[in-house]
């Protein structure tokens, strides 16, 4: 027998409504199942990623990713060739995903068409790999620019920490501010993009920032910008930076 619940007046017009107009799958916009968000197809597509180097999130050679100890847990990864010899301002990088289909459809909704649901349905997908991930005392989003924030009325890393530190219980803080509105750094290649976001991030701490921060963003491409952000944050007195990010370009 349903709980006397099920039989409220708002339960039932809620199901009705369903029934009559299904949740569609951002992507492909097939009927979706209910508790994934997508539907079955572009789930099983999703591209969580596979064993990465802890510093800078990119998968690992077949070779070192075999030698790791399977159901790795811990969060104690192996550093790539490239970390160990030039280690990054990032102390450890946690991607949930490689920058692929679907998320390349995911991820710009969010970013440039106002789609929250989808940024929530992302922080979600986050969730898992962040808590499993070494825990900092506070979260902090990559700030826009004042003027692309106005233009754009949200900020994408605002609304995948927020869930974050909600779910996580761990403090949001606002600090870092982002002084320049930078090229976009997608027109750009690597020596230019460091170039660019020279300068970019500066720390304005109303109070003293705790010891271990992990940064949050959408996407991390060549981690010019993370690591530009860590630099100011290091600058401030923070000793360990970690990053949070939903997608690593491969
Ligand atoms: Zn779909
Ligand atoms: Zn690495």
């Amino acid at each position: 027998m349903l709980p006397i619940a099920d039989f409220h007046p708002r339960t039932l017009l809620t199901r009705l409504g369903r029934l009559l107009y299904p949740a569609r799958c951002p992507v492909c916009r097939e009927v979706a199942d209910e508790n994934a968000g997508l539907c079955a197809g572009c789930a099983h597509c999703l591209p969580w990623s596979p064993a990465a180097c802890g510093r800078c999130a990119l998968p690992l050679p077949a070779a070192m990713a075999a030698a790791l100890p399977l159901h790795d847990a811990s969060a104690v990864r192996a550093t790539c060739g490239e970390c160990l010899r030039q280690p990054p301002p990032l102390q450890f990088a946690q991607a949930s995903f490689l920058y692929g289909f679907p998320l390349d459809r995911l991820l710009p909704r969010f970013k440039f068409h106002r789609d929250l649901v989808c940024g929530r349905l992302l922080s979600q997908w986050m969730l898992p790999g962040c808590a499993a991930a070494p825990r900092p005392q506070a979260l902090l989003p990559v700030p826009l620019h004042a003027a692309r924030l106005r233009e754009r009325g949200y900020d994408q890393a605002l609304e995948l920490a927020r869930p974050l530190a909600r779910a996580l219980e761990l403090p949001l803080r606002g600090d870092l501010v982002r002084l320049r509105a930078t090229t976009a750094q997608s027109s750009l290649d690597a020596v230019a993009r460091r170039r660019n976001l020279r300068g970019a991030f500066t720390v304005e701490a109303r109070r003293p920032l705790p010891g271990h921060v992990a940064l949050v963003d959408d996407v991390m491409t060549t981690g010019a910008t993370l690591h530009a952000a860590a630099r100011a944050l290091h600058r401030a007195g923070v000793a360990r930076v970690d990053a949070w990010v939903c997608a690593r370009v491969p």
